[in-house]
């Protein structure tokens, strides 16, 4: 077993535990001058520890506001946001930055790094605004970035670094401070197909040795074939493919 999925903290048992996503009838709408813009109309998600669920629908049904919703950035008109069984519509909002920040991970389609630190730098940061102390973070980017094949490019600063080369750096960044939830907005959209494959097997990699979940949105039907499930957005609803 390897450091990283030691620190994924299982025991080697089959986990038996609340789901790490879960939509209960969740509402959301836009008003908008024209009228109520209704996107999500009363739906419902469940996403397991160690699933990869790719969300495959056109642009403007959704996939943003779902992932916005789930990641605790917006809050549903109505209905619940569970992660790791604790509802979060109670919460207040310190309670919920806390679990943005410990239980949730994200990745953009623009990778979003701080172009004025290096790439060990930007995945030791949200371990450090967590606090943890300096060396530990250190180690511990220092191991997810020779997960994601960077060790090599450690301390290079975002724009010495390729498209893809962003993404896994991102993606490290997403997952350093072991996160139940890593969400993901198009993580490839920027990529040519080549890189798209290369940087999603290091983020399925990464998820499968973790045990976390992640939930993708992409346009890339080749990677959402090589996910556990696909879900569509239709008429408002979550749809298994
Ligand atoms: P997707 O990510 O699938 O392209 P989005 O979730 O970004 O879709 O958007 C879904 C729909 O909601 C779109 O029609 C978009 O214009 C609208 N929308 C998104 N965010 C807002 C907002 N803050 N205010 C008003 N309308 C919004
Ligand atoms: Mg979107």
């Amino acid at each position: 077993m390897s450091e990283l999925e030691a620190m994924a903290a299982t025991d080697g048992e089959t986990p038996v535990g609340p789901a790490a996503l879960r939509l209960e009838n969740v509402v959301r709408t836009y008003d908008e001058a024209a009228g109520k813009l209704e996107i999500l109309k009363g739906t419902n998600l469940t996403i397991w520890p160690g699933e990869i669920v790719a969300l495959v629908a056109p642009s403007g049904t959704g996939k943003s506001t779902l992932l916005h919703l789930a990641g605790l950035l917006e809050r549903p008109d109505a209905g619940e946001v569970y992660i790791g069984g604790v509802a979060a519509g109670g919460l207040s909002d310190d309670a919920r930055t806390r679990m943005r920040r410990v239980d949730i991970g994200f990745v953009y389609q623009f990778h979003h790094l701080l172009p004025e630190f290096t790439a060990l730098e930007n995945v030791m940061m949200p371990q450090l605004i967590r606090g943890l102390d300096k060396a530990t973070a250190a180690v511990r980017a220092e191991q997810l970035l020779a997960y994601m094949r960077m060790k090599e490019r450690a301390s290079h600063r975002p724009s010495e670094l390729s498209g893809g080369e962003q993404q896994r750096v991102a993606i490290a960044r997403a997952v350093a401070n072991v996160p139940r939830l890593l969400l993901a907005d198009e993580p490839t959209g920027n990529l040519d197909p080549k890189t798209s494959h290369y940087v999603f097997e290091a983020l399925r990699g990464l998820v499968r040795a973790s045990g976390l979940a992640a939930l993708v949105a992409t346009h890339n039907m080749e990677l959402a074939g090589r996910m556990d499930r696909r879900i569509t957005l239709q008429d408002g609803q979550v749809v298994e493919m």
